[in-house]
C-alpha cells in the first residue's frame, strides 16, 4: 500500500500538471476535472486521498463501488468508468454521479427502464472506441452521433458528453490524433443542440497521456497509477 507521503506527493504533482496543461490550452485549472481512479485500491488508501481533498473518484467495477461506498464519507462521489453489464444496471443506479461507459442503445434502454422504476435520472457519457481496437468497448466514431440521438429519446437518460479509453502507447504523442478526433466529434455534436443532450464532458486521458489529452480539449482526465501507484489486485 502506498504511504500517505507518497500519495500526497503524487496527487499534488498530478494536480499541478493538470492545472498547467489546462492553462497552456487556454482554460482555467477548474475547467478540467481530475478524476482519481481508485480501482483495486483499498478503502484505507481512498480514505487517505479523501484527507488530501479527493471528493470524486472513478471505479470500473459495480461490485467494488457497492463495497467501498458505504464505508467511506458520504460526500465522496463515485463515477463508473468501466464496462457496464445490463444485469448490473439496477444495482448501480443512484450510486454514481456519472456513468462513463454507455456504448449501446440497448444498454441505455435498460438504464431508462430501471431509472423509471427507481424514480431517478441518469447522467451518462457515450463511450467511443476512438482507437478502433478490437479489444476495446465503445461505439465507432462514425456511429457516435446516431447513438447520441437515439439515447436522447430516452427521457430519464441524459447524455452529458463523450468518453474514450485511448490505446496504450509508449509515447503519448501517438494518441494525439485520437484525442483530436474525439474533440472534433464532441464539438460537432455540441453544435447540433440536440434536445436532452448537453455536450459538456469530454472524458479522455489517463496516467500515460492526460497532458496530451488536455491539450486537445479533454475536460475530465482519469488518472489511476499516476496517483496511487501500482494497482492492488488482491482487494
Ligand atoms: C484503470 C482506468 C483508468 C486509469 O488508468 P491509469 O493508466 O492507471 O491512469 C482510466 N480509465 C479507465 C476506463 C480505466 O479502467
Amino acid at each position: 500500500m502506498i504511504s500517505f507521503e507518497e500519495l500526497e506527493r503524487n496527487y499534488r504533482q498530478v494536480q499541478e500538471k493538470t492545472a498547467e496543461a489546462a492553462i497552456k490550452s487556454g482554460r482555467a485549472p477548474e475547467d478540467v476535472l481530475l478524476l482519481p481512479v481508485t480501482k483495486t485500491q483499498s478503502v484505507e488508501t481512498l480514505e487517505m486521498a479523501y484527507r488530501l481533498g479527493m471528493r470524486v473518484c472513478g471505479e470500473n467495477r459495480v461490485q467494488e463501488i457497492l463495497q467501498k461506498k458505504p464505508v467511506l464519507p458520504g460526500d465522496l462521489v463515485f463515477h463508473l468508468i468501466g464496462h457496464l453489464q445490463k444485469n448490473k444496471v439496477r444495482q448501480i443506479l443512484g450510486q454514481v454521479e456519472l456513468i462513463h461507459s454507455v456504448d449501446s442503445f440497448e444498454l441505455a434502454e435498460v438504464i431508462e427502464k430501471e431509472a423509471v422504476k427507481k424514480g431517478l435520472e441518469a447522467d451518462v457519457l457515450v463511450e467511443i472506441n476512438a482507437g478502433e481496437e478490437a479489444s476495446k468497448f465503445g461505439t465507432s466514431l462514425a456511429q457516435t452521433e446516431a447513438l447520441v440521438r437515439q439515447i436522447a429519446t430516452l427521457p430519464h437518460v441524459h447524455v452529458k458528453g463523450l468518453m474514450t479509453v485511448a490505446p496504450y502507447v509508449a509515447d503519448p504523442e501517438e494518441n494525439r490524433k485520437v484525442f483530436q478526433d474525439m474533440h472534433h466529434i464532441y464539438v460537432d455534436i455540441q453544435d447540433k443542440n440536440i434536445d436532452n443532450v448537453s455536450m459538456s464532458v469530454l472524458s479522455m486521458g489517463m496516467t500515460n497521456d492526460y497532458e496530451v489529452a488536455i491539450s486537445e480539449g479533454a475536460n475530465l482526465v482519469r488518472v489511476g497509477t499516476g496517483i496511487f501507484g501500482a494497482r492492488q489486485y488482491t482487494v
